[in-house]
């Protein structure tokens, strides 16, 4: 493959340049009213993204950083509680629950689809808490702390097991909030109501992020809160503007994490594309699938779908032994990959305080070595696809068994 032939990890550029019409005229349209923080290309904005996740609310806000601390500080998690989330995640998820006051209590993964995985949640609850019957509520034993809240996190665009999570927080009277930053329009199908729900209608609240690499991006910063509690909506209004009623009326203090409208009026315009552009990368998913499968040993392993999933591919991830051996090898030859978390968050330095060591929880960090990401991204060519697996497939060939464990039979 020679420099022409570059494959990127993302290619930001293609779609905005089709839109770039559309997306001027929105411009243009702010200009022209001066309506720039709020107003009506924001309240658009809501009322479709609301329809399109299935949800009564939605509350445009500043980034999903805003979007997961306004849901969580309006579904009441406060000062001093334990929130559950997963190691394997972008800081974000866990930087909002210690901004909302509370402390984040890691749980491992499911091995085969890095999400959260409900036994382990069953676990610390059965194991590491105890229920107080008195006060209705779950101590954590450790800190002697309530444990509150469930953040699970829709990695990659794909949601986690919403049916047992949502059945255990019933069970401890947790409040479930969605962290939908990753995928947006992915779907599960829940047996307990026997039909598909949508990313961000399942929890108490749920938040998206729309910085530009994600599925549905602005161009610029952007987030959004939803729910189908009114309540909740209006306190998440009031979070992202002040803590204002009405202008100057404070009814407690807030942020300024609002959402502004040059932003909401491009997501409005790309929203319309969104379901085409998840319909492309599914199709580039299952094609890497094939292109993989064809390889023909089990060196490579892509991420499973389960069929309770719709999976919206934010990002295709495989497995592999000596992954940064690879990664040098596919950047040499001009494929841009990406590690989505290369450090689990237990072992990151900012969450040295939290009292977690090596080997807490083994599932997220063997992912972590060995996880790659691909390149995906709706205009993602086949013919690109074929040429990346081309050298997974030269890669692994050349590696021998050698290297890799022996396999018992
Ligand atoms: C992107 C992302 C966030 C944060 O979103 P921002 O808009 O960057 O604040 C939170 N959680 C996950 C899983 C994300 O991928």
């Amino acid at each position: 493959m020679n420099t022409k032939d570059t494959i990127p990890f993302l290619d930001l550029a293609t779609m905005h340049i089709e839109l770039e019409q559309e997306l001027t005229e929105v411009f243009k349209r702010a200009l022209r009213t001066a309506s720039f923080i709020g107003g009506p290309m924001v309240e658009e904005f809501e009322r479709a993204f609301a329809e399109f996740c299935g949800t009564k609310y939605c509350v445009g806000v500043g980034s999903g950083t805003d979007a997961l601390r306004f849901a969580l500080m309006a579904a009441g998690v406060k000062s001093g509680d334990v929130v559950i989330t997963v190691p394997n995640t972008f800081i974000a998820t866990t930087e909002a629950i210690s901004q909302a006051g509370a402390e984040p209590r890691f749980v491992d993964i499911d091995e085969r689809t890095y999400n959260m995985d409900p036994a382990k949640v069953r676990e610390y609850l059965e194991n590491c808490c105890t229920v107080d019957d008195r006060l209705g509520v779950v101590i954590d034993n450790k800190s002697g702390r309530p444990v509150t809240a469930i953040v699970p996190v829709h990695l990659y665009g794909q949601m986690a097991d919403m049916d047992s999570l949502m059945g255990l927080a019933e069970q401890y009277k947790l409040v479930v909030i969605e962290d939908a930053c990753q995928a947006h329009g992915a779907q599960y199908f829940s047996k307990k109501e026997n039909h598909w729900r949508t990313a961000g209608s399942m929890g108490r609240a749920a938040a998206f992020s729309f910085y530009p690499g994600k599925n549905l991006g602005a161009c610029g910063e952007a987030g959004a809160v939803t729910t189908n509690e009114e309540a909740l909506a209006q306190k998440s209004r009031m979070l992202r503007d002040h803590g204002q009623t009405k202008k100057y009326y404070h009814a407690l203090e807030g942020y300024n994490g609002r959402l502004d409208a040059i932003q909401a009026g491009i997501l409005q315009a790309k929203l319309k594309y969104l379901p085409q552009w998840t319909e492309m990368r599914r199709s580039a998913a299952s094609r890497y699938r094939d292109l993989i499968s064809a390889i023909g040993n089990d060196k490579v392993i892509s991420s499973c779908e389960p069929e309770w999933s719709r999976c919206v591919y934010h990002l295709f991830v495989v497995r592999v032994e000596n992954r940064d051996e690879l990664i040098k090898q596919l950047a040499s030859t001009g494929i841009g990959t990406g590690i989505h978390y290369p450090i689990p968050l237990h072992l990151q330095n900012a969450y040295a305080g939290l009292g977690y060591k090596k080997g807490d929880f083994p599932i997220a960090e063997k992912a972590a070595a060995e996880i790659l990401s691909l390149p995906m991204y709706p205009h993602l060519r086949g013919d690109q696809q074929s040429g990346v697996v081309r050298e997974l497939t030269k890669f692994v060939a050349t590696e021998g068994p050698s290297l890799m464990e022996p396999k018992i039979a």
